[in-house]
């Protein structure tokens, strides 16, 4: 694990499926986002190598209800027994009894199928029951904000710590190459959205970024927010109509 900040480490020995970050409190931990299905073990014994014990984490915050983000989630909570959090609309993603578009267009609506056929048999994601759903952008145990960030995925929510000024992206922002920008557009259903969302993130105080894809930022992190913001409005007002 890397130590990010004074209390959060990023379980980067499973970066390959999307990130994972450990934040500790007066309470004991809180885990953010949960891996890849066959990542789930790793980061168990990781949080145990480092000397965390796994059944101090007391809430599970998850930011979208996609296979490299929830695939752990079943083996932590029953490892730990914490509260899962998340947005209501991720909520009943897990329940099974919404599902979510994969991108737009033929592609999309192809994958989209065997994904979630996979989720509910081989990897057993889902159906899964969150006990706190999220509505609106509101304060969570350890002192985070929820913020609604949808685009990627419906019920997208990012953390914010107002505190520490760290902010948890999830797939509302990906850093590739140290450039930052928004999922490839086969996974972004609703790109106006995903924008509008941006420009949400890019209004707070931020000097941490953790993304679900990509190595975090810590330097002009708000500044780094604002320029992408200011891009995305520039792509979007220069097209035709
Ligand atoms: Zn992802």
């Amino acid at each position: 694990m890397r130590p990010l900040a004074d209390r959060l480490w990023w379980v980067d020995e499973v970066a390959a499926g999307a990130g994972v970050y450990l934040w500790q409190d007066e309470q004991g931990l809180i885990l953010f986002d949960t891996g890849t299905p066959w990542h789930a073990h790793a980061i168990l014994r990781t949080i145990s190598r480092e000397g965390f014990d796994p059944s101090r984490i007391h809430h599970i915050m998850i930011t979208h209800a996609d296979m490299d983000h929830i695939g752990g989630l079943r083996t932590l909570r029953e490892a730990s027994q914490a509260r899962i959090v998340c947005h209501a609309v991720t909520g009943a993603i897990l329940q099974g009894r919404l599902h979510r578009p994969l991108g737009l267009g033929l592609v999309g609506r192809l994958i989209a199928g065997p994904s979630r056929f996979l989720m509910k048999t081989v990897f057993r994601c889902i159906p899964i029951e969150a006990d706190d759903l999220i509505v609106g952008d509101r304060m969570l145990p350890g002192g985070f904000q929820a913020i609604f960030t949808p685009g990627h995925c419906p019920g997208h929510t990012s953390y914010y710590h107002p505190e520490t000024r760290v902010l948890i992206t999830g797939d509302a922002i990906h850093n590739r190459a140290r450039m930052l920008g928004l999922p490839p557009a086969l996974l972004l259903p609703d790109r106006a959205a995903a924008v509008r969302s941006v420009e949400k993130l890019a209004r707070l105080d931020v000097g941490l970024i953790c993304f679900g894809h990509g190595e975090p930022i810590t330097e002009g992190a708000s500044a780094q927010l604002r320029a992408l913001a200011q891009r995305l409005q520039a792509a979007v007002a220069s097209q035709p109509g």
